[in-house]
């Protein structure tokens, strides 16, 4: 079991030196990118990553230059390879490799895919939940887009890490959007709201898991936007995200959310998650 990486047509080692300096990634974060997460040598929504990432390449006018077909039947190689049960994959098409002009280069993309050990929320973390801070959000009109330009987002976590908290949760013409790397969701009197899709958020993959257990569950499922405020009197609070999965939110700029504890409702949706990942 180990850790590895592929970048356009070779199997590398984790820390091999091989993006060349003209890379475009590099130079310009111009690229998509995805992360599935494998349970049990199995991929979780595969098809759903990979449509988003074939809309987000679509969407700054890349061609990744394989079938979606061709891209899965190489993560599942690369995934199998490694031998690791439960995995992180990362994969990052960008424009290529070619001498600095921010037009357009006429060169193939360039496909690196990484796969490595899941990083897994301590038992602490999960039973006790996490706290937030609101921030503005500072990024561009795209974000339903998902770019490998991820500074805003990094200046944001790391003010939330910086202010003892595990994430940001923005806020955009008052209106909360979506959290640094997470989908964000308020509880009140039984139901779950999120912010409707639109181009100011990334349409989630465990947002639409979420979505679907809510819908098979019989609990209330409202898509609209709601303000800063409506979430810190919220009876819960939870984020989504491929690596956070559901994860309860217990504080918000320094104010505790209901009791302090992970709420039932998150709860319920956890244990959901994880039943749809036993099922798969
Ligand atoms: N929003 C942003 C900005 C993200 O980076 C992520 C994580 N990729 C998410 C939401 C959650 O998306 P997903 O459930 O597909 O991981």
């Amino acid at each position: 079991m180990m850790s590895l990486a592929y970048f356009n047509g070779n199997i590398i080692g984790i820390d091999d030196p091989v993006i060349p300096i003209d890379e475009r990634g590099h130079q310009f974060g111009d690229g998509v990118y995805e992360v599935i997460r494998f349970y049990q040598g199995k991929p979780f929504m595969l098809k759903e990553h990979l449509d988003r990432l074939f809309m987000s390449a679509k969407a700054i006018k890349l061609e990744i230059g394989k079938e979606q077909e061709e891209l899965e039947a190489l993560m599942l190689e690369l995934a199998g390879k490694s031998g690791l049960a439960d995995a992180d994959l990362y994969v990052q098409v960008t424009r290529g490799v070619a001498p600095r002009n921010h037009l357009f280069p006429k060169c193939p993309a360039s496909l690196s895919i990484t796969v490595k050990p899941a990083r897994e929320l301590s038992h602490q973390v999960r039973s006790e939940g996490v706290h937030i801070v609101l921030l503005p959000d500072e990024r561009w009109q795209n974000c339903y887009i998902k770019s490998l330009n991820l500074l805003p987002n990094v200046l944001a976590k790391q003010e939330a890490f910086e202010q003892g908290c595990f994430e940001s949760v923005l806020v955009r013409d008052g209106m909360i959007t979506e959290g640094s790397s997470t989908n964000v969701f308020i509880v009140k009197e039984g139901k779950v709201q999120t912010r409707p899709l639109s181009r100011y958020i990334l349409a989630g993959i465990t947002r639409l898991a979420v979505k679907e257990i809510t819908g098979e569950q019989g609990i209330p499922f409202i898509e609209r936007a709601f303000r800063p405020e409506e979430l810190l009197e919220a009876d819960e609070v939870f984020l989504t995200s491929t690596t956070s999965e559901v994860l309860a939110v217990t504080a918000a700029d320094g104010r505790q959310i209901g009791d302090g504890q992970p709420g039932p409702v998150t709860r319920r949706l956890y244990e959901c998650f994880q039943q749809k990942i036993k099922a798969m």
